[in-house]
């Protein structure tokens, strides 16, 4: 810093110049303009998240329909003892038992329970059928064996 009159240069922070006694303006800051804090601007609260709305797609509408009874439907209660007795009488006749099984099994209004009976009974007679057949193809074929050996 230097005395503006003499040039003199100045000690620092003197208010008068030591070589002419002019009075030193103290050396103005630079007009600083007043630091206000930046204006704080409200947060604005986040916006509540919102689901991304899902468009519901086709395959949902198409929920799992229940089934339905349809009017044709056999009605499924339980059978009575009477009529299974008389199931059973029915099934006792030879040649009947075979084509009541038949028509139970795949019957269109058959009771549900009469139904299901009728099927497993086909079944199992079939596997017995072919147990038996087996097995007296194999007695017939031990019994061949047999009296090949004796003639
Ligand atoms: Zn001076």
């Amino acid at each position: 810093m230097f005395c503006e009159k003499c040039g003199k240069e100045l000690l620092e922070g003197a208010k008068f110049c030591g070589s002419c006694g002019a009075k030193i303006e103290p050396e103005q800051p630079a007009p600083r303009v007043a630091a206000e804090p930046p204006p704080v601007h409200p947060v604005p609260p986040p916006p509540a998240y919102t689901p991304p709305v899902q468009a519901v797609t086709p395959r949902q509408a198409y929920a799992p329909a229940q089934p339905q009874a349809y009017p044709g439907q056999p009605a499924s209660e339980p059978l009575s003892v009477g009529q299974y007795i008389g199931m059973f009488l029915l099934l006792c006749v030879p040649l009947l038992n075979i084509i009541l099984l038949f028509v139970w099994s795949f019957g269109g209004s058959v009771n549900l329970n009469r139904k299901n009976f009728a099927r497993a009974s086909l079944i199992f007679s079939a596997v017995m059928l072919v147990i038996w057949i087996a097995a007296g193809g194999l007695i017939a074929g031990i019994l061949s064996e047999i009296s090949g050996g004796f003639y």
